[in-house]
C-alpha cells in the first residue's frame, strides 16, 4: 500500500475472511493480523486464563473487548505495520470500531478500508462443515475447496488436521447469531466510510482479484 492504511474485514464465520485477507496481505506485503489466531494460540496455555478463554471460544460467544482491542493497539504500533495492516475479525461491534478509529487516527492514518464479505447462508455451513485445521500450526484446509496434499495431516508440519472446537453446527448456528446480531451496527457505523460489499459466494481466486482492485483503487482516491 502506498498510504498506510488499515483494511478491515467483515464476513460470517466461512465467509472466507481468514482466506481472503491472507491473500490480500501477502498480494499488498502488509501484515495480516487474526484476532481468532491470537486467542486460540492464547488458549492453548496450560493455565486458568487460558482454560476459561478456551471454554469462550468453544461456545461461540466473542471475547471482551479490552483483550481484544489492547492486542490489536499493540500491533497496529508495531514497527513492521507502518506500510500498512489487514486485520481479520477486527472490529466485531461497533466499540471497537470507535477504538480502531482513534488508535488510527492517533497514528495519522484514514479510517480504514472496509471489506465485507458476503457469503449465502447455505454457502456458509457448507464451508465451515468441511473447514480443517492443523493442530499444531493452524494452517487451514477444505475437505470440498483445499484438501490438504497429505489426507488427514498438514502439508506444511504433518500435524493432524482437526475441525475446530467452534465448528460444530450448533455452535455455528450462534456464531451466526452472534454474527447477525453485532453486524448490522457495524455496518451503519461504517457507511460513511470506504465500506465495500462483496459477493464471497464465488472461486476464492475471483474474490480476491476483486479485493484487490478495490484495496489499489483505495488506495489511489485517497492519495
Ligand atoms: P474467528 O477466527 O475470527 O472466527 O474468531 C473465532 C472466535 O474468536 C470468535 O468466535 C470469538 O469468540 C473470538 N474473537 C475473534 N475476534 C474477536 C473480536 N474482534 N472480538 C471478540 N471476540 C473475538
Amino acid at each position: 500500500m502506498q498510504s498506510s492504511r488499515a483494511v478491515v474485514f467483515l464476513g460470517a464465520p466461512g465467509s472466507g475472511k481468514g482466506t481472503q485477507s491472507s491473500l490480500l496481505a501477502s498480494q499488498l506485503g502488509v501484515p495480516c493480523f487474526s484476532t481468532g489466531d491470537l486467542l486460540r494460540s492464547e488458549a492453548r496455555a496450560n493455565t486458568p486464563d487460558a482454560f476459561r478463554l478456551r471454554q469462550l471460544l468453544a461456545s461461540g460467544a466473542l471475547v471482551a473487548d479490552e483483550l481484544v482491542c489492547s492486542a490489536v493497539a499493540a500491533r497496529l504500533r508495531r514497527r513492521d505495520s507502518q506500510s500498512g495492516v489487514i486485520l481479520d475479525g477486527f472490529p466485531r461491534t461497533v466499540e471497537q470500531a470507535q477504538f480502531l478509529d482513534a488508535v488510527l487516527d492517533d497514528m495519522g492514518w484514514a479510517r480504514p478500508i472496509v471489506m465485507h464479505l458476503d457469503v449465502s447462508a447455505e454457502g456458509l455451513l457448507k464451508r465451515l462443515g468441511g473447514r480443517r485445521q492443523c493442530a499444531a500450526c493452524g494452517a487451514v484446509y477444505n475437505l470440498h475447496s483445499r484438501q490438504s496434499l497429505r489426507g488427514s495431516r498438514c502439508e506444511l508440519d504433518g500435524g493432524a488436521l482437526v475441525e475446530r472446537d467452534d465448528d460444530r453446527r450448533e455452535i455455528i448456528l450462534r456464531r451466526f447469531e452472534e454474527f447477525a446480531r453485532s453486524s448490522a451496527p457495524l455496518i451503519r457505523y461504517y457507511a460513511k466510510a470506504e465500506y465495500v460489499r462483496v459477493n464471497g459466494d464465488r472461486p476464492v481466486n475471483l474474490v480476491a482479484e476483486e479485493l484487490l482492485a478495490v484495496a489499489h483503487g483505495a488506495v489511489l482516491a485517497a492519495a
